[in-house]
């Protein structure tokens, strides 16, 4: 087969461009190094899933976070769809103040959110949320009703004046033709054993015409292949043979997410030291995210129903003019089972932890963090699996950071406490699931890696979708911008046609 486009990872970024692709015609090929998620039993067992590795991958992230003084390796799910499988499925639009600093408009890229809702299924109230940008379209579906746990943070929210309203959500519970949420509390985490989450393996990926589209799994990209200022091909590892191939194709399209994007980037172009490539790895953000939790003096769940319902952005705007930047959002979030949480606490605390687990309810808390030259990645001299080195993550938060955090959790507690909680407590969250900005765009190479359509500057036929793109953070979930401005830039290649990127 001879294909005219290589879309390298196959999570929101890299389906959202396959999307548009395909629907034009060309002929497109995805490269994935994971599997296909199970979706069966065990992908909604909390111990199969979060304490027993069942998707991760056999090359961690070596990370250095916070002035640590070494790395540490931290495990990745490798899966068909990428994150989005493990994604809690809030969809939420940045704000028109989010894109002060992008090469972009917020209202340039409306068209290709309402599109995202509708391929995702999102169910949301359009005008609830007091800082919700325009929107040219209602949401695809209303927002279902808050269940107990939610209906408790809601009320709270309400009675302190702080306007909760139902985090847009792409659980399917409307649409006919697609499965139904049947509202369990394996979500946020956990693959969707029967796919009524809108992930991009389910909604993007499985629906495209099989005509024009090929996903090659177990496919370890390792190289792009240079000529002239052209990429030609992709060198990859196959995981099942266990050898070395190279494809060719005339446009690239590399999707393998804000870690190892950059990384492949650095990999296949070692001697490249251009102002525009300066930013390839840099300016890594991920959100400042924090929990506040509290122990009420009832069981919180005990029918253990879904309730990721709330989001509250009453305070999105009040630091802005101090530190210029949103706060961010506060959002209901579901507590682990009692064998997770009693996992994760200090050892002579687990029994009184698994004891309470039934008891606690928590908010969580996202951030904006500030984009910092000195957060990102870098290629290691020690070797990784596969002949590419392994990857290293270093980064530390700001005070500015931990300023928005805290006064988010501040709210957090006073709301909490407010539905009820007695004892509360708040935890920092470490994770780089929300990692953006590695490969950011600008106006001009002084002010970014890629143009304002993704295209790696001096590289005529590459180009870099997936959440790497981002200038600055915001202070909502990402991926529903990721989506969007795949579709956005997938479109802007169909209708350029094959002579913008095959000469
Ligand atoms: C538990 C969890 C909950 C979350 N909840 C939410 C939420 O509710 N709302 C929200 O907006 N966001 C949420 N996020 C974040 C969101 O899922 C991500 O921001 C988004 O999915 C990232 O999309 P991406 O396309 O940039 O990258 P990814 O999804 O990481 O996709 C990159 C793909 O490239 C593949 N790849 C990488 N390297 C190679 C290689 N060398 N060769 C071949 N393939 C490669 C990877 O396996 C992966 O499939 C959550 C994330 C997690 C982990």
């Amino acid at each position: 087969m001879v294909y005219e486009a290589i879309i390298i990872g196959s999570g929101f970024g890299g389906a959202g461009v396959a999307h548009e692709l395909t629907k034009a015609g060309i002929k497109t090929l995805m490269l994935e190094r994971g599997t296909w998620a199970n979706r069966d039993d065990d992908d909604w067992n909390p111990e199969k899933i979060i304490l027993q590795s069942r998707y991760w991958g056999p090359e961690p992230l070596y990370v250095k976070q916070n002035h640590a003084s070494g790395f540490k390796p931290i495990p990745v799910n490798e899966v068909v769809g990428g994150a989005s499988v493990f994604y809690g499925g809030a969809s939420m639009r940045f704000r028109e103040k989010d894109f002060a600093n992008w090469p972009l408009s917020y209202s340039a890229l409306e068209p290709y959110y309402s599109l995202a809702e509708k391929i995702l299924d999102t169910h949301g109230h359009a005008g609830a949320d007091p800082f919700e940008p325009p929107r040219s379209s209602a949401f695809p579906y209303p927002a279902i009703p808050y269940n107990p746990p939610a209906a408790r943070i809601f009320q709270a929210a309400a009675k302190l004046g702080f306007r909760p309203f139902p985090v847009p959500l792409s659980l399917n519970h409307t649409n006919k033709e697609k499965p139904i949420c049947l509202q369990c509390n394996t979500c946020d985490d956990y693959p969707c054993k029967i796919e009524a989450k809108g992930d991009a393996a389910s909604r993007i990926i499985l629906q495209l015409n099989s005509k024009f589209f090929t996903l090659n799994t177990e496919t370890q990209v390792t190289r792009l292949i240079e000529q002239d200022g052209r990429i030609i091909g992709v060198e990859y590892f196959d995981r099942k043979t266990k050898e070395i191939n190279v494809v060719k194709a005339k446009l690239f399209i590399l999707s393998a997410g804000a870690l190892w994007s950059p990384g492949i980037l650095k990999y296949s172009f070692p001697d490249r030291a251009d102002a525009a490539f300066d930013f390839v790895g840099k300016y890594l953000m991920r959100h400042c995210n924090g929990i506040q939790s509290a122990v009420f003096p009832f069981q919180t769940n005990p029918t253990q129903i879904f309730h990721k319902q709330i989001a509250i952005t009453h305070f999105y705007e009040d630091l802005r003019q101090e530190l210029n930047t949103s706060v961010g959002v506060i959002q209901d979030i579901y507590t682990p089972s009692r064998n997770v949480v009693k996992a994760f606490v200090p050892t002579g605390l687990k029994t009184v932890a698994g004891c309470f687990a039934n008891y606690i309810q928590s908010l969580l808390c996202i951030a904006e963090d500030e984009p910092q030259a000195a957060n990102g990645i870098r290629l290691s001299t020690e070797p990784g699996a596969f002949g590419f080195p392994r990857l290293e993550v270093f980064h530390s938060y700001s005070a500015n950071d931990y300023q928005r955090r805290d006064y988010l959790l501040t709210k957090a507690q006073r709301i909490l406490r407010k539905a009820g909680g007695l004892i509360t407590r708040s935890t920092s969250l470490d994770s780089f699931s929300h990692a953006v900005g590695t490969v950011r765009f600008g106006n001009a190479p002084a002010q970014g890696a890629l143009d304002p359509f993704c295209r790696l500057y001096g590289t005529q036929n590459l180009f870099v979708l997936d959440a790497s793109f981002m200038p600055t953070s915001s202070g909502v979930n990402p991926s529903l911008t990721i989506l969007a401005n795949s579709l956005r830039v997938g479109h802007y290649l169909r209708q350029q046609g094959r002579e913008y990127w095959a000469i």
